[in-house]
């Protein structure tokens, strides 16, 4: 039995899965495997591990024990199988659609997308062949009604950034699987303490382990993993001749960050609590979005999905424009103003100049 596959707890997860003291240095803490490649015997044993008929490092490109960490780790909390650790969230957002998707076929997708996806689908997978329809999240059935005999996937935001609406993964994977398509889910803003979506229907799960998941604002990454073995396969060798490596050292500061994961995230689900019940009574604001309000549109979805907790992220909308916003800013001494999420500090964003730009 490998420390991942124990029936441990979250909290213990995040703090060992993947790693056992190495035999050779007995180190506590996961050694950084800061190195390109690895000395082979002789021949056969190069040819050997490049057949695959014994088990042992080849490349940093193809495999690296640091790395590998992260991938049981992030594994273990979630679910699936052969989670691979890449070099962004958008890495593995793009990863996940190219396995699937060639020049000729489509994805649908949710219309509530973290900006830089939502560039990704609208203007670079095109330039592939690779059209992305959109359909709003609220309405399932539409999803069903875009989807051809091309349609490769469906994708959605399991809490969509930045307007945290949250998804109803099981009407959507009945739609995908009813047409025998893969359901594709964003995790990265619920991340799996608060929502695990392959219990949901989902069949690849994906995050921006850049932002809670490392949580230092320190490092840049993405994981992504399958349920079906196969997809799983295909997955992995896709990126040994994409190269979408993760870097061994980022890697190491996400398994120092998922140590205190459970603390962070609590201690910061408190805070946008108490930010959004504060902000809500201050002349000016005109919508406090966070999914444990009254009025929030999906609270029920949230009561249900979300264990009854808002995660980290909250969103709210003021009067006077650019100007106002600009005020804002300015004002929040000691709140980075910056295009992120997911950092120990409250950090504060303006998505449409910034990171959402892109959208309407
Ligand atoms: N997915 C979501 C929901 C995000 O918020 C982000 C970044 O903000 C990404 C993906 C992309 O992640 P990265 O910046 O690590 O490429």
């Amino acid at each position: 039995m490998t420390t991942t596959d124990k029936p441990w707890k979250f909290e213990t997860l995040s703090v060992h899965a993947g790693y056992r003291p190495d035999p050779v240095t007995r180190a506590v803490a996961v050694p950084i495997y800061q190195t390109v490649a690895y000395a082979f015997d002789d021949t056969q044993h190069g040819a050997d591990l490049f057949d695959l008929k014994v088990p042992g490092n080849i490349y940093t490109r193809i495999m690296n024990p640091t790395n590998d960490v992260l991938e049981q780790r992030v594994t273990a909390l979630e679910g699936g199988i052969g989670g691979l650790a890449l070099a962004s969230g958008q890495a593995a957002v793009t990863y996940a659609i190219q396995t699937i998707a060639r020049a000729g076929d489509n994805i649908i997708s949710t219309s509530t997308l973290y900006g830089g996806t939502y560039n990704l689908f609208a203007h670079t997978l095109p330039q592939f062949g690779i059209e992305v329809r959109f359909a709003d999240p609220k309405h399932p059935e539409r999803f069903a009604e875009l989807i051809d005999a091309n349609t490769k996937a469906v994708f959605a935001e399991s809490i969509g950034n930045p307007l945290g609406n949250i998804t109803d993964i099981a009407a959507l994977a009945e739609v995908a699987h009813g047409a025998g398509l893969p359901l594709i889910i964003d995790n990265t803003v619920a991340t799996p303490y608060l929502l695990r979506p392959f219990e949901h229907g989902a069949d690849i799960v994906l995050h921006s382990v850049t932002k809670l998941l490392a949580g230092h604002s320190d490092a840049t990454l993405g994981w992504v993993a399958a349920k079906d073995p196969a997809l799983a396969d295909r997955m992995r060798f896709f990126t040994v001749t994409t190269g979408m490596t993760a870097s061994p050292f980022d890697c190491w500061l996400a398994e120092r960050g998922l140590v205190s994961f459970d603390l962070r995230f609590d201690r910061a689900q408190r805070t946008a609590e108490t930010l959004g019940r504060w902000l809500a009574g201050q002349a000016g604001v005109t919508r406090v979005l966070y999914p444990t309000r009254d009025d929030h549109p999906d609270r029920a979805r949230a009561q249900a999905l979300l264990r009854g907790t808002g995660g980290n992220m909250l969103s709210f909308e003021i009067e006077g424009g650019r100007a106002a916003a600009n005020a804002f800013a300015a004002a929040a001494e000691g709140v980075a103003f910056a295009p992120t999420l997911g950092d120990v500090g409250t950090t504060l964003s303006h998505p449409a100049s910034s990171s959402h730009r892109g959208l309407t």
